[in-house]
């Protein structure tokens, strides 16, 4: 029997515009919200019901049905989340094109005249950024989903019952069901912003005209990325911060590295203060702040707020389930990552403070053996690196020496300048460190941060010793290749290995060799 047009209409809910029309917005929304797409039978009961297909839902979905699972997963925007749309690969696709804009303004330094000078060609930048994102869209599409065994379910998931999820006019059962809805920016609550009009990662990517000139509200990770990024791209950026300093989860120390090279960049920084209104004037977006008593108004074009992240709780029924849950922080979990109803669980941004692609991937894995076999792993076992991508990166993984110390701990830090590193000073990146804390009187790596134009890549290898349990003794035996700038790391080892030799032992081994010539 064919469905009534009220049926079919239900079949999804309306397709999300995605700006600008063009081809590779076109292949996008064809691989993450096919708009032929339609919904399937559902089976009479699902092994999992995954609600969310961002990249938590995503992982949990392919995971549970590889192994066997019966899975449905339901999405009400684009597949992919926030990270293939509007966040991390958008982010990065420009962010390498303003890097390409410093090493073109750097080039003299290398011996290299760029005289005709450089001209950025926004449009073109944004075009490319479409570009690959449509083209990285493919991973997560709607036909590989299906592919995999997935029942992929495109409209709005609420929960109906305990052990039912509505979407688009079909009741789902399930036996085990995911939270996996996501975060969106916060708004902060400053008079007049709301009337006068801003944008957020949700729409920033849609721009194809440059601001020419741009406010961001909120110096945190995602403020600071693209701040940085906007204003190497060629708008004149005004950085707002209700912090002394930008980065201030991040020791002083590296995030004064990125704030001195935000300032090189030309970025204006206004810290600590107090933005009291927002208002229109003359066609111009003019923001009024308050700073130790004095007052100023500034004008600009546009305002994106990059201000911190709400969790995606409205909407799924959650009090008629029993799912506790907080407006701010999100869905409660357990150590498991189950909620307070036994039979549903959650990964990714809606239940952690941790709110990165690799900590949903990572979390889903939990959940797959958890929820699925009877699994007992703990959120608190995960080894979690993080790195921002300004120009340099800073990365961070385990305990930052104030927390390690809060803790209960003895800590020893060493730390190793890129600017004694021989590949840092070929490549001309110097600006930055390795600093690893160790357990005093023992190899222990309790945590490390690391501020270099690749330290994301660098990281990895400290939360590999971290995870692995190998000491900073291990990491000194690891051959590295020369030069990189991984060696630092090395280095760092090698000076805790000087530390072990004492007086004591370095008289000993005197006595030896002497012995022995
Ligand atoms: C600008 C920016 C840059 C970033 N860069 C990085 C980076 O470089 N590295 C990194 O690790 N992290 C980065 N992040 C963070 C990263 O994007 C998120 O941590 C990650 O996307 C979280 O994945 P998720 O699956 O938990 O949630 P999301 O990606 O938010 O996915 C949740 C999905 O659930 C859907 N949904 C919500 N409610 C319902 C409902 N009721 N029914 C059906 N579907 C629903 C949403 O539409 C969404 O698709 C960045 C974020 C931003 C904003």
């Amino acid at each position: 029997m064919s469905p009534g047009p009220e049926a079919e209409e239900k079949t999804m809910d309306r397709i999300p515009d995605v700006l600008p029309h063009d081809a590779h917005n076109a292949t996008l929304i064809s691989n993450v919200r096919p708009p032929e797409w339609r919904n399937p039978e559902p089976v009479p009961r699902y092994n999992l019901v995954v609600i969310g297909a961002g990249t938590a839902g995503l992982v949990t979905a392919a995971g549970a049905a590889g192994l066997g699972a019966k899975v449905a997963l339901v999405e009400r925007h684009l597949l992919g989340g926030d990270c293939l749309n509007t966040g991390c690969v958008p982010s990065k696709a420009i962010i390498r094109s303003s890097r390409v804009v410093s090493d073109l303004r750097d080039a003299d330094q290398f011996g290299i005249k760029a005289s005709i000078g450089i001209e950025v060609d926004f449009p073109a930048v944004m075009e490319r950024m479409r570009r690959l994102r449509a083209r990285v869209s493919e991973h997560d599409s709607a036909k590989r989903f299906k592919e995999l065994g997935v029942d992929v379910f495109l409209g709005e998931g609420r929960f109906s019952n305990p052990d039912t999820v509505e979407v688009a006019g079909k009741t789902l059962r399930f036996r085990k069901a995911v939270i996996a809805t996501g975060s969106r920016p916060a708004e902060p609550s400053v008079e007049g912003l709301a009337e006068v009009g801003f944008l957020t990662n949700e729409t920033v990517f849609s721009l194809t005209e440059r601001p020419r000139r741009l406010a961001v509200i909120g110096g945190g990770p995602i403020g600071c990325e693209l701040a940085q990024a906007f204003r190497r791209l060629g708008c004149e950026v005004t950085l707002f911060h209700n912090a002394s300093h930008i980065l201030n989860r991040e020791d002083s120390d590296a995030a004064e590295i990125i704030q001195q090279s935000f300032i090189r960049d030309g970025i204006r920084l206004v810290l600590n203060c107090k933005t009291k209104k927002v208002e229109k004037k003359d066609g111009d977006k003019v923001i009024h702040i308050e700073c130790g008593g004095s007052t100023e108004a500034i004008a600009v074009d546009e305002i994106l707020v990059g201000a911190g992240r709400a969790p995606n709780v409205e909407g799924l029924n959650l009090e008629a389930v029993g799912v506790q849950y907080d407006k701010r922080e999100g869905v409660k979990v357990n150590d498991h990552l189950q909620t307070s109803n036994p039979s549903i669980y959650a990964a990714g941004d809606i239940c952690l403070n941790y709110k990165f692609t690799h900590t949903a991937d990572a979390t889903a894995r939990i959940v797959i053996q958890n929820a699925l076999f009877l699994g007992r792993r703990k959120l608190t076992s995960l080894t979690i690196p993080w790195c921002t991508y300004t120009d340099p990166e800073i990365a961070h993984v385990g305990m930052y020496e104030k927390e390690a110390r809060e803790r209960g701990f003895e800590v020893e830090t060493i730390t190793r300048w890129l600017n004694d590193v021989d590949r840092a000073i070929l490549d001309g990146e110097d600006k930055g460190f390795v600093k690893i804390h160790v357990k005093k009187g023992t190899d222990k790596i309790l945590g490390a941060t690391i501020v270099a134009r690749h330290a994301g890549e660098m990281i990895s290898e400290i939360s590999l010793a971290i995870g692995g349990n190998l000491g900073l003794k291990t990491l000194a035996n690891v051959i590295h290749t020369y030069p990189t700038q991984a060696e630092a790391i090395k280095q760092v080892a090698d000076s805790y290995n000087r530390t072990r030799l004492t007086p004591f032992i370095k008289g000993l081994f005197s006595r030896w060799l002497a012995w022995r010539r």
